[in-house]
């Protein structure tokens, strides 16, 4: 007799998306003339650059010979030139990394969701409020939280960003075992200092906790002072994962690509050095036969001089997206952060309406689709996220749409 996964029962309903999806196309269908003009997908929207589409096409025409054919690969963490390019993006950061500390996978929603599975059930999670989502839901899946009610669960340590600690968290006053940073954040647009980066890195050396770091928009940082990777902290590979992605960086959200980094020296309380980087390995091993080759020599190419100059280009390109909108938001006179190492604007909403009142006001008043702040997490109330992702002439619409319709 077969019995179900209980802890998918504690899941809340993935509400955000299918909700603002809804909303939208109730309105479309009362209001057929008005053109929707979208600011809430986080979601790439410019092609890839010409020299990784070049490098695809050769991957692609070598599957069609004999001779070049290849199957699966011999190595589940990645091919070495891309491990080895990676090792050296890293090491222009300062930061040493064997190729074995570097694991190639589909993306770091996956990694991200699977990473829990090497840390046993009495964990303690702690996540920033807001958040992206998988950090909970992949634990609430795992059995780490309890039953949830009002979008948070029981077991689970929140973190507060607030623009009282400049959407950076405090130290949790209890202890915790496994803490999930973003940065820079999705959705508040927040980069994180090496200092901030600091208290968490020292927290966790002394607690033996693992921090998860998920440096996604990491070549969205402008500010040089800024770190990129969690490991520009002293002692940081003593007690942090990375996880980033070609997603955002160089618009593989549909060609799907990104790595993990585990090092040898992270441990935690029962495990020694190398224990945890072996345990990936075997994970991966087990459950992951590598990523496509076909698209592991694309991501060579972005980690190319000229693939990163082009991939650089689309970044800048979002970027002026985002001082757009930024601009547009700040001259209506509210408060609003982000949009400056992050393709994300976090505004506040005006008149302390709740988030989903003002996605409603929006949509009607200015036909323009956002994201609530409340479906990043209870501290997201208050709050809506405005994407930089989309073509210039959409956002130029959106926020002529904005100045001359918003009712304040
Ligand atoms: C988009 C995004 C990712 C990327 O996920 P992929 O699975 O690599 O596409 C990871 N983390 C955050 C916070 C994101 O916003």
């Amino acid at each position: 007799m077969a019995t179900l996964n209980g802890n998918f029962s504690n899941l809340q309903a993935g509400y955000l998306f299918p909700e603002i999806a809804k909303r939208t196309s109730e309105f479309a269908a009362k209001n057929p003339d008005a053109k929707i003009l979208r600011l809430g997908i986080g979601d790439t929207s410019e092609p890839l650059a010409p020299s990784v589409i070049a490098r695809l096409r050769n991957a692609v025409d070598k599957m069609s010979k004999v001779e070049t054919y290849s199957g699966y690969s011999d190595d589940s963490r990645g091919t070495p030139e891309l491990r080895e390019a990676l090792a050296e993006r890293y090491a222009a950061y300062g930061v040493e990394l064997a190729t074995d500390e570097i694991f190639v996978g589909d993306g770091a929603k996956s990694d991200s969701a699977n990473i829990q599975s090497l840390f046993g059930g009495g964990n303690v999670v702690a996540v920033q409020d807001p958040a992206y989502p998988v950090y909970v839901d992949s634990n609430v899946i795992a059995g780490k939280a309890g039953a949830g009610s009002n979008g948070q669960y029981d077991g689970l340590v929140y973190m507060p960003c607030t623009e009282d600690n400049d959407f950076f968290p405090t130290l949790p006053s209890e202890k915790v075992d496994l803490i999930y940073l973003c940065s820079p954040n999705n959705p508040t647009g927040a980069a994180a200092t090496l200092h901030q980066l600091k208290t968490f890195v020292d927290y966790a050396r002394e607690n033996r906790a693992v921090i998860i770091f998920d440096s996604a928009y990491a070549s969205f940082i402008s500010d040089p002072r800024l770190p990129r990777s969690i490991y520009e902290v002293e002692g940081a590979k003593e007690c942090a994962i990375e996880i980033n992605s070609f997603s955002k960086e160089a618009g593989f959200t549909g060609v799907r690509l990104g790595w993990t980094i585990v090092p040898r020296d992270l441990v935690c309380e029962d495990g020694a050095v190398g224990q945890l980087n072996g345990m990936w390995s075997r994970r991966q091993n087990t459950m992951f036969n590598g990523a496509s080759i076909i698209v592991q020599a694309g991501g060579e190419a972005v980690l190319s001089e000229q693939g990163q100059a082009e991939c650089k280009e689309t970044i800048a390109y979002y970027m002026a997206n985002a001082r757009c909108i930024k601009d547009c938001i700040e001259g209506l006179g509210i408060t609003c952060y982000g949009g400056v190492n992050a393709p994300y604007i976090w505004m506040k909403t005006p008149s302390g309406v709740t988030s989903w009142e003002f996605f409603d006001k929006l949509l009607g008043e200015t036909h323009v689709v956002g994201t609530p702040g409340s479906g990043f997490g209870p501290g997201g109330e208050g709050y809506f996220r405005l994407s930089a992702f989309g073509h210039r002439k959409d956002i130029d619409r959106a926020v002529e749409s904005i100045q001359k319709n918003l009712k304040l």
